[in-house]
């Protein structure tokens, strides 16, 4: 079975996606970590974010690869370079919506990200899965959450890591990102028609796992 998360950055994709995986068994795919890569290598490797050809030769050429992590959050490797740290950086999140939106980038992940789905049972979260990745997903949930809650996540997430952000920064940080993502023109961030659409505003994380719990509960009950 293939549950699709998508939506914009800061909607709780991931700890959602991680804790569902978790109690149902399943494998999780975290399709941004995968993009994150390569726009982390395009960095080191001088090659620019607009340099679209380049960037498809590199992303389809770079191995990415995923090992359980403490607390369930996968670690990732670039070959066996470990890249988890890195891929999280403030530069490589300024430039990944760039990168990502080139066609041929898009196609080299893509075409994993399937491999992964019909290997088995798999959570996989991202911009694009219930769209364009897996529009066969048995299971589709939207997140989303107001920018100012979604800032303040991140917000959080940074200043455990020591890094310390503004509330207005980190928002026009996420929505920026959010505005390239949903206006470019290959898989643009944007819901199924047939996903659920969970606002996760003012939900905790226990009653969003709830919510989703029940959809995959009702699909397994209607097979
Ligand atoms: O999920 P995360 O915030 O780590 O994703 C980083 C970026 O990767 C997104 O802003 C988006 O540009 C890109 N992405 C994408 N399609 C996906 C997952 C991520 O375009 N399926």
């Amino acid at each position: 079975m293939v549950i699709a998360i998508d939506g914009p950055a800061g909607a709780g994709k991931s700890t959602i996606s991680r804790l569902v995986a978790d109690r149902y068994g399943w494998a999780y795919l975290d399709t941004g970590a995968m993009y994150r890569t390569v726009a982390l290598l395009a960095r080191e490797q001088g090659i620019a974010p607009s340099d679209g050809p380049e960037l498809g030769l590199l992303a389809a050429n770079v191995e990415i690869g995923f090992k359980p992590g403490p607390g369930g959050a996968p670690r990732i490797f670039a070959g066996c370079r470990e890249v988890t740290r890195e891929i999280r950086s403030q530069e490589v999140s300024a430039e990944v919506s760039e990168v990502s939106a080139h066609r041929l980038v898009r196609e080299a992940m893509v075409a994993r990200q399937r491999a992964i789905a019909e290997a088995g049972d798999v959570v996989m979260d991202g911009r694009d899965i219930g769209t364009v990745v897996c529009p066969g997903a048995e299971v589709k949930i939207f997140l989303t959450a107001s920018n100012r809650e979604r800032a303040r996540r991140r917000r959080l997430e940074l200043e455990e890591k020591g890094i310390i952000v503004g509330q207005a920064e980190m928002e026009k940080k996420i929505v920026a990102r959010d505005e390239y993502d949903s206006g470019r023109e290959v898989a643009p961030l944007k819901a199924a028609a047939d996903a659920v659409v969970i606002d996760t505003t003012s939900m905790t994380i226990p009653q969003v796992v709830d919510k989703v719990e029940e959809e995959i509960n009702r699909m397994v009950d209607a097979r």
